[in-house]
């Protein structure tokens, strides 16, 4: 019970110091689209590896030359159609990475809206 206490303690402590850079342990990465900021793990990777091909890297390890998307449909269209992601990666975007990152796009948007139903039912 008092290590309970404690911990309810710290917390609170934690919470007024809002001011503290905690942020600085995030990584931020920007999205090659909408170039807006998000954290590196809500951002979608994809990676042109050493051995030239490009993959999304769900895992955020593999290594090589990395460009980042907010995981939003609009944003993945603009990057594809103005070569955003290319331009990025500094390589050709195959035809079958398009449809694997507007698989992962649709998968993100209907998971939202799933949620969203299933408060109503
Ligand atoms: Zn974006």
């Amino acid at each position: 019970m008092k290590k309970l206490k404690k911990s309810l303690r710290n917390s609170q402590l934690k919470g007024k110091a809002c001011d503290m850079p905690e942020q600085r342990k995030v990584p931020i990465r920007t999205c090659v689209s909408c170039r807006e900021s998000s954290e590196k793990k809500t951002l979608l990777r994809i990676v042109c590896g050493k051995d030239g091909l490009v993959r999304v890297d769900t895992s955020g390890k593999i290594s090589g030359r990395g460009a980042y998307l907010c995981g939003s449909a609009k944003c993945l269209r603009i990057a594809l159609k103005a070569n955003k992601l290319g331009r990025a990666l500094r390589c050709e975007i195959p035809e079958e990475l398009k449809n694997e990152l507007e698989k992962y796009v649709a998968v993100k948007a209907s998971g939202n809206q799933g949620n969203g139903n299933e408060g109503h039912l």
